[in-house]
């Protein structure tokens, strides 16, 4: 593996088997050429690269990778579309191009994650639960909705680890700031893995990326989508009737400094508050909540 660690970064897992393989290669370009140089190989020899999701920390290097091994690029069906028309990544992730803060984030990939943007075409869709074989080691992907729609993990059949992307057991908690993410699929996705009766689970962002007691571990990260849902909910309580009275006080990120943060964070917020609505908590009349 090469730890890229926290946003804007991920970490990238290497498989050097009957082919170099890359899954996500989101950490610095010159960590992975180091990498494969203590293995007599270079950038130029990386064969497939897999992608587990469309957020730009995870695609960030892959067409320079694809300009200089030529290697075949791997992604389930709707990253695939999102991959191949980047306008289309854009309005997926919520950056349509009525956002007022489309510039500040197009801006903010340009700057921490460059090359997310570059078009290129993915050649090989995944299916859920199809296998890879690399000679003695096999992958298999897993569908694992609900951080975005697209989002999957790869489980590594040898050794019986899965790489959980970004279900990542970081600090941070989960995260779901855009409007298309879920916190019912997250929560059934986490679900999934705590099944699989992994060895260790590779988070995509944790600085030590290995985690063998991975089903308490999830639990705690599941918590905190209840936690963040109370906080919510005493917000209202407290009086707060829309989602940026909401916002005045962050709940998810510790401070709000750049205004695409403020978007996710108010993404974040919405999601919370339709589940108070759904469960009868609160009320929404033309924009206003109020308890109920
Ligand atoms: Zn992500």
């Amino acid at each position: 593996m090469v730890i890229g660690g926290s946003f804007p970064k991920c970490n990238t897992v290497v498989v050097i088997a009957e082919e170099v393989l890359v899954i996500d290669p989101g950490c610095a370009i010159e960590d992975l050429r180091s990498l494969l140089m203590t293995q007599d190989l270079g950038l130029k020899d990386v064969d497939t690269v897999i992608l587990t999701h469309i957020h730009p920390d995870h695609i960030t290097h892959t067409m320079r990778l694809h300009r200089l091994s030529r290697c075949r690029i791997a992604a389930n069906e709707i990253t695939e579309d999102l991959f191949n028309d980047k306008e289309k990544m854009k309005q997926f992730l919520g950056f349509d191009k009525g956002n007022l803060v489309r510039k500040s984030w197009e801006q903010l990939v340009n700057e921490k994650m460059y090359g997310a943007f570059d078009e290129g075409r993915v050649d090989e869709v995944l299916g859920n639960g199809d296998k890879f074989s690399l000679g003695d080691i096999t992958l298999r992907t897993l569908y694992t909705p609900g951080h975005l729609p697209d989002h999957m993990c790869i489980e590594i059949l040898e050794p019986n680890l899965v790489f959980a992307s970004d279900i990542d057991l970081t600090e941070f908690g989960p995260y779901y700031g855009h409007p298309n993410s879920s916190i019912t699929d997250f929560k059934n996705s986490i679900q999934e893995l705590q099944k699989g009766g992994y060895e260790g689970l590779i988070s995509g962002h944790l600085k030590e990326p290995l985690v063998e007691d991975y089903h308490d571990r999830l639990t705690a990260y599941s918590r905190q989508f209840d936690l963040r849902e109370d906080l919510v909910l005493s917000a209202i309580l407290e009086g707060a009737r829309s989602i940026s009275d909401i916002t005045a006080t962050p709940i998810i990120y510790p401070s709000l400094i750049n205004p695409v943060y403020l978007q996710f964070e108010t993404w974040m917020i919405e999601h919370h508050v339709s589940s108070l609505v759904a469960n009868g908590l609160v009320t929404e009349d033309k924009g206003k909540l109020s308890p109920l």
